[in-house]
């Protein structure tokens, strides 16, 4: 029996719901309903014009239906009467089959019927900037190596404070907040949870986010990398698989912890890495973050390498204690439902064909990648990872229909960013 969502409103002041989903590109639509029509909303859905949002629909498609999932239900903290719904897509009566959320459900099932879940924690990496968009807010954060700095953190505090508190009163458990390697860069840490929890949360902390620091007089963005010269804006997502409340992932006879099982998943995300990068790096931007030299700090902390290590950063995969691995690919542009999806499908990949991840490299791979035979880097750029998408019968098969609405959209935005002149190439080929 799902929460009663008029009873809800009463019980707890709502006076509105935002209905929402998130489309294939991450962006989060709504429709405000008021308290008195959530139940017919409940019943019939609300409705959108498909092709006026990123899911590969036609204008002369019949209503999109969005559902609310009642028992996901967010009260906003920072407005408690407007609560907030994730919500299924449903058009003529049937599932919108390449609907992120829609899609993340149907892989949960897939698993649940291998008798498995997967659990994942997530680190949302964002820059506080100006409202215009020009530059790190705080003109006084301006330190080579700003990693933890406690000055910029507490000049932050009334933003970052007020996150937390929310994050506290919605009881997702909170436990960390710092300053990130680049100047105006911050990251806050709460609890892992099922994958569909965690993906509703990770929704939902872009949109509080982005308008906490609105109310403060500035802007936050996720984007991977804002600035050329600072390190950008990564998604780590921490991964378990557990059966019958056990993580089935955790093996005390393994020097790092890891089991079969979770050796074999990782082996998946290395043999499908391409094709999975032109979903957790889903923008053109992405692979500035991924490709870049060392920044000012010294290093990029991101990838450029399809390699596993243990308690190593400069790796794709990293095994940073027992019972988890850290993948480190995706960043601050993922799609919340897409990176799990996108984990869970390759993953399950690597264990149903007992994949090898191959050896675990320890070596600092910014300086010593190239000592390495046979090293394969991640896609350089949007274009060779959305033909490694393509190109992919594993991820083809598990995520269905999504795939070609996907990269229908994406090679257009990619065709799009072709006819786009930069500064650079007239600075370099004006006088050529
Ligand atoms: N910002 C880095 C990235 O782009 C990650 C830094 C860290 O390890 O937390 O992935
Ligand atoms: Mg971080
Ligand atoms: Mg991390």
């Amino acid at each position: 029996m799902s929460l009663d969502l008029e009873t809800a409103a009463k019980e707890r002041g709502i006076k509105y719901f935002l209905v929402s989903y998130t489309d294939l590109f991450g962006t989060q639509r709504a429709k405000l309903v008021p308290a008195a029509a959530i139940a017919s909303t409940c019943r019939n859905g609300a409705g959108f014009a498909g092709f006026a949002t990123w899911l590969d629909m036609s204008p002369a498609d019949s209503d999109l239906l969005a559902i609310p999932d009642a028992d996901a239900l967010i009260q906003l903290p920072w407005r408690p009467e407007v609560g907030w719904l994730p919500a299924d897509l449903v058009m003529d009566e049937r599932p919108v089959e390449q609907a992120p959320r829609n899609l993340l459900k149907r892989l949960i099932a897939e698993a649940a019927d291998l008798g498995l879940a997967m659990k994942t924690g997530v680190e949302c990496e964002f820059f506080l900037i100006t409202a215009d968009g020009a530059e790190p807010a705080d003109m006084s954060d301006r330190q080579t190596k700003p990693c933890y700095d406690q000055s910029a953190l507490m000049r932050r505090y009334d933003v970052i404070s007020e996150i937390c508190d929310a994050m506290l009163a919605l009881g997702w458990n909170p436990y960390q907040n710092d300053h990130e390697d680049a100047n105006g860069q911050f990251e806050m840490n709460w609890d892992y949870d099922d994958a569909l929890v965690t993906a509703d949360r990770h929704a939902f902390f872009k949109y509080m986010t982005r308008s906490i620091a609105e109310k403060h007089g500035l802007r936050a963005t996720f984007m991977p990398k804002p600035f050329a010269e600072l390190t950008g804006s990564g998604c780590h997502a921490h991964v378990s698989l557990w059966r019958d409340g056990r993580n089935v992932f955790a093996d005390p006879s393994d020097p790092t912890g890891l089991s079969p099982t979770g050796y074999h998943f990782i082996g998946g995300l290395i043999h499908s890495a391409d094709a999975l990068a032109a979903i957790t790096n889903p923008c053109v931007n992405s692979y500035k973050r991924i490709n870049a030299p060392r920044t000012n700090s010294g290093a990029t902390w991101a990838p450029n390498t399809v390699t596993y290590s243990g308690n190593n950063r400069t790796h794709m995969i990293r095994i940073p204690g027992p019972g988890r691995f850290e993948f480190r690919l995706a960043d601050g542009a993922v799609n919340p439902y897409l990176l799990q999806a996108a984990i869970l499908a390759a993953g399950l990949d690597g264990i149903r064909n007992h994949r090898d991840p191959g050896p675990r490299l320890d070596i600092n791979m910014y300086t010593d990648g190239h000592t390495v035979e046979g090293l394969k880097r991640l896609p350089l750029n949007m274009l060779d990872a959305l033909r490694a998408l393509s190109g992919s019968a594993i991820l083809g098969e598990a995520l269905g229909p999504f795939v070609p609405s996907y990269l229908k959209l994406k090679n257009e935005e990619w065709n799009a960013y072709c006819q786009h002149l930069t500064q650079w190439e007239r600075d370099t080929t004006l006088d050529c």
